[in-house]
């Protein structure tokens, strides 16, 4: 099971959606990292959308058809506030020598 700063990542609301209307197939997506979308015949499909990083939109600003959304990037900061996130996020960084 995945963790984000000790929260499951199956219960953060961040992953992207595509619209099949709007897709022109151009592959930028499948430049992905984390391998969330596969290409099929009629296109992408998110394949594993729980590997997309938490607040991460690259595909979406390079999406040709404009067909990638995500959910609100204000409910995902509420989501932060409520959890804790940034100062636990902040710990990992200093343990880790990130930051200091
Ligand atoms: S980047 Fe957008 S338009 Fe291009 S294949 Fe992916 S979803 Fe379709
Ligand atoms: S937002 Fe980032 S991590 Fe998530 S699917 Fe798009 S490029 Fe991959």
């Amino acid at each position: 099971m995945a963790w984000f700063a000790g929260v499951k990542r199956s219960e953060i609301n961040w992953a992207p959606s595509i619209d099949p209307d709007k897709c022109v197939k151009c592959g930028m997506c499948m430049n992905c990292g984390k391998n969330v979308y596969k290409w099929t015949k009629n296109g992408p499909i998110v394949q594993n959308p729980l590997d997309c990083v938490v607040g991460c939109t690259t595909c979406a600003n390079l999406c040709l058809g404009e067909a990638i959304t995500f959910p609100p990037l204000q409910e995902l900061k509420e989501f932060y506030k409520k959890h804790g996130i940034w100062s636990k996020v902040k710990k990992q960084l200093k343990e880790s020598g990130k930051i200091f």
